[in-house]
Formats: C-alpha cells, sequence, structure tokens
C-alpha cells in the first residue's frame, strides 16, 4: 500500500483517503471500528473481498468505497441503485468495476447486473453502446462502429 502522513494533521493518506489514526470510525462509512483498524467490520469485508481473477488494490477499493457510501448503504456508481452486500444472486449485488478493463487501480462500485452488461467495455464504450441501444429501441438506428473496443478479450 502507498501510504504517507499528511503534514497538516498528521493523518495517513493512502491513496487519496485519509485514513485518522487511533480514530475510532470506519474510515469508509464511519462507524465505530477498532481504534487501530482502517475499516468497520462491513468494510473490510468488502475491501477484503476474494477476486479469482486478479490481485485486488485495497487501496483502489477503499476509495470506491468512500465514493459510493450514502449514509447507510453503498449505491451503485452507473445508475445510483442501492446495493445489496450479502446475496450474490441479486442483480443489485455490490461488485467492483474496473472503469478501463482490468486497470485494478481505477474501480467504483457498481451492481452485479450492470457489471456483467459492461463486461470489457470502458466506461465511454459501455456508455455509447447504450446510447446506440436506446436509439435502436426507439425506433432509429445502431451505429455499429460502437463495438470497435479496445479491451475486448474473449
Ligand atoms: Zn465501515
Amino acid at each position: 500500500m502507498k501510504r504517507e502522513l499528511d503534514s497538516v494533521n498528521n493523518n495517513l493518506v493512502v491513496l487519496g483517503v485519509t485514513h485518522m489514526i487511533d480514530s475510532n470510525v470506519c474510515d469508509i462509512c464511519g462507524s465505530d471500528k477498532h481504534p487501530y483498524a482502517h475499516f468497520c467490520k462491513r468494510c473490510k469485508k468488502l475491501v477484503d473481498r476474494v477476486d479469482i481473477r486478479k490481485k485486488a488494490d485495497k487501496d483502489a477499493r477503499a476509495k470506491a468505497l468512500k465514493e459510493a457510501w450514502e449514509g447507510e448503504a453503498f449505491s451503485c456508481y452507473y445508475t445510483g441503485v442501492k446495493l445489496v452486500e450479502d446475496n450474490p444472486k441479486d442483480p443489485r449485488y455490490l461488485t467492483f468495476d474496473h472503469r478501463t478493463p482490468r486497470i485494478e487501480s481505477d474501480v467504483v462500485v457498481t451492481a452485479a447486473l450492470i457489471n456483467d452488461m459492461k463486461t470489457d467495455m470502458t466506461e465511454d464504450e459501455f456508455k455509447a453502446t447504450v446510447i446506440q441501444l436506446n436509439s435502436r429501441f426507439a425506433g432509429g438506428s445502431f451505429d455499429g462502429s460502437v463495438f470497435d473496443l479496445k479491451y475486448w478479450k474473449r
């Protein structure tokens, strides 16, 4: 983990997320935590979730979770829906999406359904594809050039 101390408050800064040393609140959600832990049990479980494909960037995950925290639950970056943390079969299950496929340092929190739809697309490619689908569903045309994908891998 890349760590540095911020000169103003002597807090630990890990990739843009400030950790209050000896604080009793979780760096992500603000709940009670052990003073020497960074996160509460709920958030630690999410940050430490095993990814079978690749070694996760825990700092990036913590940052994504913090950005998605809405006071009592995490919300999806793309849709804003309230996410489910404990049922992998729910379409709202909390997942980490690589905004650029396979780049672990830049992730957001999103619903499993949206992550499956996005697959190997970048955020911009995903948006362009959805916009073309919307055009098609509204009776218009579909610009097939959106399928010229940079990171598509099968
Ligand atoms: Zn927490």
